[in-house]
């Protein structure tokens, strides 16, 4: 399938355009503020922003439970749900789609781990991809199977207003250290066309005789953004980024019906404008120019053409995350 939008939808689209065309004019204006406010917003977050006392940290290891590509025996999903561990403690980064699809439960499980045993949950950003399946997104409650959830409640640091089932709910308003070690950028935000103003914290640890590790989770605020905030945040050499970065170029993950609903969804452009190679070299642009030693790219978001494209052209050791992997940083 090389279209975004099937064919078989195209005659329904003509016919429903007297009522569609309307909608998206009405949703472009509001698109288009929201996108000039942005970028004043995020330049104001990382103009205040102070240097960040982070630990050094001896370790950090990440076990990803969640992820497009997977290794056999676990199951892959277009959501993502990370495990980092240091020295200081433990934190999950979000659930994917939580008790809506199998992947979190049965990875989890393979991977003998199990949430009573992490110090902490921080939530990327409020997509059903992240914080736990649409319902939890359309309720804005992060949802983790019942049958999971810790018996002693623990934080849950998220980047915007939100409940957290069986969790301590905090929102995050500025860059702060959370826990374990671990550090948020505080919310950087983007204008998505469908979406509305969407608020995504980034994690940061600062590894010793290593340096600074980022971590994204969709990577909406663009990687440009988070790498600036971060070289506010602390003055340490980049040594490691890693996540989403939001790069359907050619494909999605998870179409359905004919649609390619990533590249629609969550691109920081209007529905008719696509992610291009233009887009893709800006990132490679901007990660090549901060310069890390290892780049952890999610295939949760970005399709293989783009993959392939960065595990070419990155200039740091490039590798895609796989469900049920454990790296150490
Ligand atoms: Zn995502
Ligand atoms: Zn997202």
């Amino acid at each position: 399938m090389s279209f975004r939008l099937s064919p078989a939808w195209w005659p329904f689209l003509a016919v429903a355009s007297p009522l569609i065309i309307p909608w998206l004019l009405i949703k472009n204006r509001q698109f288009q503020e929201d996108r000039e406010r942005v970028v004043q917003m995020n330049q104001n977050r990382i103009d205040q922003a102070e240097p960040l006392e982070m630990p050094e940290i001896n370790f950090l290891e990440l076990a990803v439970v969640v992820e497009w590509k997977a290794k056999e025996g676990f199951i892959s999903d277009a959501g993502v749900s990370y495990l980092f561990r240091t020295d200081l403690g433990s934190m999950l980064y979000d659930v994917g789609f939580g008790p809506t699809r199998p992947a979190f439960a049965h990875n989890l499980s393979k991977l003998g781990l199990d949430l009573d045993q992490m110090d902490s949950l921080t939530i990327s950003h409020l997509h059903c991809d992240h914080m736990g399946g649409l319902p939890a997104q359309r309720c804005r409650k992060v949802t983790v199977p019942k049958d999971l959830l810790p018996g002693k409640e623990k934080a849950c640091y998220l980047p915007d207003m939100a409940e957290a089932e069986g969790f301590k709910a905090q929102v995050i308003e500025k860059p702060q250290l959370l826990a374990a070690g671990i550090a948020s950028s505080g919310p950087l935000a983007r204008s998505l066309f469908m979406m509305g103003l969407t608020e995504e914290q980034a994690l940061l640890a600062r590894i010793k005789n290593k340096g600074l590790a980022v971590f994204t989770g969709c990577g909406h605020p663009t990687m440009e953004v988070v790498l600036k905030m971060a070289g506010r945040l602390s003055g340490e050499p980049l040594y490691a980024v890693g996540g989403g970065l939001h790069m359907p170029v050619t494909d999605g993950r998870g179409n359905r019906a004919g649609i390619k609903f990533q590249t629609f969804l969550g691109t920081g452009k209007p529905p008719w404008q696509k992610i291009d190679d233009k887009d893709l070299n800006r990132t490679i642009d901007a990660i090549n120019a901060a310069g890390p030693k290892k780049v952890y790219l999610s295939g949760h978001d970005t399709c293989d053409y783009a993959l392939d494209r960065m595990k070419r052209e990155l200039k740091a050791e490039t590798k895609v995350l796989q469900a049920g992997e454990t790296y150490r940083i």
